[in-house]
């Protein structure tokens, strides 16, 4: 088993972060600088400094892509984390302990993932998963079920269901929303999760099985990605703003206590100021719990990269600050 320690922040989180290596050293886990090859990341941060939050939030996605690869892999964040930005940390973390460094993934906090699906039919704009990846390609649901039933036989208290289009699914007869519910009917104690879905595969049939899945996390990261007509066109995106806030309605009055988070780029080609505030718009009406912010950067291949990237880099800043600011602060 190998260990990774990223830290963030003052010179004591740095002390303390060598004490947490002894510890896990003793623990029988062998260091490694190559966060791929890691089973166990520990994220040392002090949540004084906002670059440090911004930065452990930017993590996310990196978790997502290195769980995808490494089922086992548990990550932990530890260190000074402010109360206020617990909540919104434990979104992106197995477990979040301040203060304590390190404790051993037992029964109770064991968690499996599960990869329902890989590739995507889809080909937004900006994206190379279908380059890739390929082609969406689904797992048979027996499978699923039977790796999900022998993971919370194991303990796993937490069950990710994981894909680059979760919603997309089918096998069979069996599409998402018959999924979830399958997964629902496991007896046990656990909560099930799920990422990516495509809003415009969200249907009405998934919404109404998640509000009777007593199971169901009540997670939700649906990404927009833009709140621009225009730029969500030029990305491929195949639904509108408005189509977008409907669904969120729809989800909210079906399941209203639900924890919404979302993906969105800044600085897409074709952003003007104007095309931009029309995001930080929809971010004040939807009043996400938590957003993962990424500036726009072409990725060879894609669609997009032909665009102009005509952005400036310190304008995406700006703009990436306005919307994180909007997460914060609620304005
Ligand atoms: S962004 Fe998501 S839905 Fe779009 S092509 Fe990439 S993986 Fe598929």
């Amino acid at each position: 088993m190998k260990y990774h320690i990223i830290t963030y922040g003052c010179q004591m989180n740095k002390a303390d972060s060598g004490r947490a290596a002894a510890m896990l050293e003793k623990k029988g886990y062998k260091p490694t600088k190559d966060i791929k090859a890691a089973d166990l990341i520990l994220v040392n941060m002090c949540s004084v400094r906002q670059s440090a939050v911004d930065r452990v939030h930017g993590l996310f996605h990196k978790f997502e892509e290195l769980k995808i690869k490494n089922r086992k892999l548990k990550t932990i964040l530890t260190g000074c984390v402010l109360k206020k930005d617990q909540k919104k940390l434990r979104e992106i973390f197995d477990d979040v302990q301040p203060g304590l460094y390190v404790k051993s993934g037992g029964k109770n906090n064991s968690l499996s993932n599960i990869t329902i699906s890989n590739g995507c039919n889809n080909f937004c704009t900006y994206c190379v998963v279908p380059f890739t990846r390929g082609n969406l390609v689904c797992h048979d649901h027996r499978a699923i079920l039977k790796t999900a039933k022998r993971a919370v036989k194991a303990g796993a208290r937490e069950i990710w269901l994981l894909g680059q289009n979760v919603n997309d699914y089918q096998s069979g007869a069996v599409n998402f929303a018959k999924l979830v519910a399958m997964i629902n009917a496991i007896p046990g104690d656990f909560r099930f999760f799920f990422t990516s879905p495509h809003p415009k595969n969200f249907s009405d049939e998934l919404i109404v099985a998640l509000a009777k899945c007593q199971k169901f996390s009540k997670r939700l990261n649906l990404p927009a990605q833009s709140g621009d007509d225009e730029i969500l066109k030029r990305m491929g995106r195949n639904y509108t703003v408005k189509q977008y806030e409907a669904l969120v309605k729809k989800i909210r009055k079906n399941i209203p206590d639900i924890n919404l988070s979302t993906d969105v780029i800044v600085g897409f080609p074709g952003e003007t100021r104007r095309r931009f505030n029309n995001t930080a718009k929809l971010f004040r009406k939807i009043k996400f719990n938590i957003a993962y912010v990424a500036k726009y950067s072409p990725r060879p291949g894609t669609a997009a990269a032909n665009l102009k990237d005509d952005v400036p880099r310190l304008e995406k800043k700006r703009r990436e600050q306005i919307l994180n600011g909007i997460i914060k602060n609620g304005q």
